[in-house]
């Protein structure tokens, strides 16, 4: 078997979780099999749609840093010495691209809120004044937001969304957690046959493909979207939650780790 140089695992769900009394598990199974992965030299990344102010708290949570933070589904950062540094030109294309998209769906954007202030409960999210996600009351009212998008969408070029449960985010179209998993492998030489990929949500779907990762896996807390692309793809769908269902996922691809 090719030996696994890259771990792209989403955060929240499938690296710690799930959350109980408002903490977060963290699989003890996890946090060994990672850490002798990454002695044979396995890289780790976290593929998430946190921000990277937010991966560095959640990194509070977890004993170990990664070598990659992929954040807002869409950037690149790497940990270096001197902390977290951008994988630049990715990330300025990315801006580039984004600045762009949001300029030409200025006019679509302001529609959406009108929506969601009239017809539905969700608030706004907002960065520099820019509307740039939602965020629903609860998954049935995310279900309703997301097929009014898949209408609206059409119109700007490019224009599109990750959704993680009640959590929305815009985003140009190229940009996703599988882009961005592919361009770090681009710029490590690193091989899908080399990649193992792991998430739990609408977002993580994405990456869960043969042509990024051939190694794939999902907890039990996976929606069902994400559970049943696993299984199409080959994959393992663990019958543990969060991060211990991650670790049954790596021990059977190496049942000797630690
Ligand atoms: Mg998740």
């Amino acid at each position: 078997m090719t030996d696994l140089r890259l771990l792209s695992l989403d955060f929240d769900g499938t690296m710690v979780g799930p959350w109980l009394e408002g903490k977060a598990a963290v699989s003890e199974e996890l946090v060994k099999c990672l850490a002798a992965l990454r002695k044979r030299g396995a890289l780790l990344a976290i593929n998430t749609g946190r921000s990277l102010s937010l991966v560095d708290q959640g990194m509070e949570l977890f004993p170990a840093i990664p070598d990659f933070a992929l954040t807002t589904e869409r950037e690149i950062f790497r940990w270096t010495k001197e902390g977290w540094e951008p994988f630049s030109d990715w990330n300025q294309q990315c801006d580039r691209d984004h600045e762009q998209l949001f300029t030409e769906a200025a006019l679509l954007l302001a529609e959406i809120e009108t929506y969601i202030l009239n017809e539905r409960q969700a608030r706004a999210y907002r960065e520099y004044g820019r509307l740039v996600g939602l965020i629903a009351q609860n998954d049935d009212e995310m279900d309703r937001i997301v097929e009014y998008l898949r209408l609206q969408c059409s119109r700007v070029a490019n224009f599109s969304f990750q959704r993680n449960s009640i959590y929305l985010r815009f985003c140009h179209a190229v940009y996703h957690k599988g882009s961005v998993l592919k361009a770090l492998q681009t710029r490590l030489g690193i091989q899908p046959q080399e990649t193992f990929a792991a998430g739990d949500n609408f977002n993580d779907l994405p990456m869960l493909d043969p042509g990024i990762a051939q190694h794939l896996a999902c907890p039990s807390n996976s929606v069902e979207e994400v559970k049943e692309t696993v299984r199409r793809h080959g994959g393992f769908v663990a019958d543990l939650a969060g991060g211990d269902g991650i670790a049954q996922a790596l021990r059977r691809i190496y049942p000797q780790l630690a």
